[in-house]
């Protein structure tokens, strides 16, 4: 089943998502984090602008207005005729001025409760000085008691003045003063906010591209391991390929072992190799190849003896002078490590490979694959090649005598009698041999005649070659031999037959021989031929006898 990855098993390109999208949040929160503390900041600052600026410059603007109208009126006083009505004009303007800046203080100041017994006290001394102010313009100006009323408006513009300047300095100094202060704290508070982010933001993307980093190394570790094992197994496999190709070009067992030599020797280096096989018996083995150099032979006798090749199982030992190593790798001068691989043929373990070098001496990459593979190759093709070897002999012997047939004796004889010495073709057909069957059934007629195939084998030279032509007739072809020398010989067979004849379960038979001389140049055939008809001669002759081609015709 295959679940989402994992984070260590996330991809590259699941990192990279991941990544923008940590970079994402980390903006958003940034910027939520910055509009937060910037938020108050603003809103003061926006109040300041749109409500205390204004009113406390108005109020200045109003206080402006009466130190003027009272100047005005400190000149009014001092004045007559035209003078005094000019700056009693300029008072009244005066005082329009700070009508309209009054106003336009209360539409802006922000509401205080503290602020609004100074705001009536500028009323009620506002509203008494419009009162002189009337009066005072009606008044005749010779009149001694205008310049009380003038002198008691200016008292009340000054109660006027006091009440702004409370207002001003008393409150809404204070309330700019706070207001300012609560900005700076704003806009200290954003930058306390941005430096915090900005570090958050720093630490998040430095451990964020440490985990990338990470995963970047861990995939090219990972990349350089798949590459590594892709390239071993080509490697594997063009060895494999080669060690096939150069096996399957072998026709021999021999050959075959060379090829498997090579191949050790390529795989093991310096390494020490040998290939111990078992014998048609498998009661002994036999060292069939070894290669390189330092390291010990294996002394175990047999398959059944040895662990590897009775269980079958490739055996690694660490250490030949550990508890647990193979008996048969002890007592070394210096200890070793080695491998032993099965080899089977045919599908019996018969053999195996068994490779060792000094401990301090490494086993190359893939050792103790590559030996399993040539012990599986090298078995393989030994196992086809005995088949082979089989079936070919088979189809060359006759079955019944185990002798060469007819086909495989004109076969052999070629290169035999391509080197011209003289030869000499014995042909032998056994006498009465169908009475023998008749008389005594056929399996005792077989027996008869393998009985005179082993005594014609083994009357002759290892060099001649015996045969048998079909039915109950056998021939022989003695190289390098004189008439004389092949009718002793032929004798000697005839004699030898009565003597088996007489120890064995079989009926006494007797057999006739023709011979006949060949030289360079003859075809076999006609030689045979020739032999043949000098047993024909031997036949009438009485036989159970040896007649040469050249021999005088006896008398039956
Ligand atoms: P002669 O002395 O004239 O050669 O007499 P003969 O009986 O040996 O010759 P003949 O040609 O009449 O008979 C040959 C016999 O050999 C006939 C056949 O049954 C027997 N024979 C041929 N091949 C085999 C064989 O494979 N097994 C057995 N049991 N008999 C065979
Ligand atoms: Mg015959
Ligand atoms: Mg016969």
């Amino acid at each position: 089943m295959t679940g989402r990855p994992s984070r260590r098993q996330m991809g590259p390109s699941g990192r990279t998502v991941t990544l923008c999208g940590l970079g994402l949040l980390c903006g958003l929160t940034m910027l939520v984090a910055v509009a937060r503390a910037m938020a108050p900041a603003s809103s003061n600052a926006a109040a300041l602008a749109r409500h205390a600026f204004p009113a406390v410059n108005a109020l200045h603007e109003t206080s402006v207005a009466l130190a003027e109208e009272q100047v005005a009126y400190a000149g009014a006083s001092e004045a007559s005729g035209a003078e005094r009505a000019k700056a009693l004009v300029e008072a009244l303007a005066a005082e329009e001025a700070a009508d309209a800046q009054w106003d336009l203080y209360l539409q802006h100041r922000p509401p205080r409760a503290d602020a609004k017994p100074f705001e009536q006290a500028y009323e009620a001394a506002h509203g008494r000085g419009k009162e002189l102010e009337t009066k005072l313009v009606a008044s005749d100006p010779s009149d001694p008691e205008a310049a009380s009323i003038l002198a008691a408006a200016s008292a009340e513009l000054g109660n006027e003045q006091a009440a702004v300047t409370k207002l001003d300095s008393g409150i809404y100094d204070v309330v700019l003063r706070d207001a300012v202060a609560a900005v700076r704290r704003g806009m200290d508070n954003t930058r306390a906010a941005l430096v915090v982010s900005n570090m958050a933001l720093i630490v998040i993307f430095a451990a964020a591209g440490y985990v990338l980093m990470r995963g970047a190394r861990r995939d090219q570790r990972q990349m350089t391991r798949e590459q590594e094992a892709l390239r071993a197994a080509a490697e594997q496999s063009a060895f494999d390929a080669m060690l096939q190709r150069g096996l399957d070009m072998q026709r021999d067992e021999e050959s075959a072992l060379g090829i498997a030599a090579r191949a050790l020797s390529l795989a093991a280096g310096d390494i020490t190799t040998e290939l111990l096989l078992a014998d048609s018996s498998r009661a002994h083995f036999r060292q069939a190849l070894a290669t390189g150099i330092g390291g010990g032979g294996c002394n175990a006798g047999s398959p059944s003896e040895c662990p590897t090749a009775s269980n079958s199982q490739t055996c690694t030992f660490v250490d030949t002078t550990r508890l647990d190593a193979c008996s048969f790798l002890a007592g070394r001068d210096k200890p070793e490590w080695a491998v032993c691989v099965p080899v089977s043929i045919a599908g019996e373990t018969c053999g195996v490979i068994h490779a060792g070098a000094p401990l301090g001496q490494p086993a190359p990459v893939r050792f103790v694959s590559d030996l399993e593979l040539i012990a599986r190759k090298a078995g393989e093709r030994i196992g086809a090649l005995r088949v082979l070897a089989r079936t070919e002999s088979q189809a060359q012997l006759d079955p019944l005598s185990g002798l060469p047939n007819r086909r495989t004796l004109e076969a052999r004889s070629r290169d035999l009698l391509a080197q011209e010495p003289p030869y000499v073709v014995a042909f032998a057909d056994l006498d009465h041999f169908k009475a023998i069957n008749d008389q005594h059934g056929h399996d005792t007629g077989d027996r008869a005649l393998r009985l005179f195939a082993r005594v014609l084998r083994e009357g002759v030279r290892p060099v001649d070659l015996v045969a048998r032509h079909g039915g109950e007739e056998f021939v022989a072809i003695f190289p390098d031999c004189s008439l004389t020398d092949a009718r002793v010989v032929a004798e000697r067979i005839r004699t030898n037959l009565a003597a088996a004849v007489g120890q064995a379960t079989v009926p006494p038979f007797t057999v006739t021989i023709g011979l006949a001389a060949g030289h360079p140049g003859d075809a076999l055939a006609d030689v045979i031929a020739e032999a043949d008809l000098a047993m024909l001669r031997g036949k009438n002759a009485g036989r159970n006898r040896v007649l040469a081609a050249t021999d005088a015709v006896e008398a039956a």
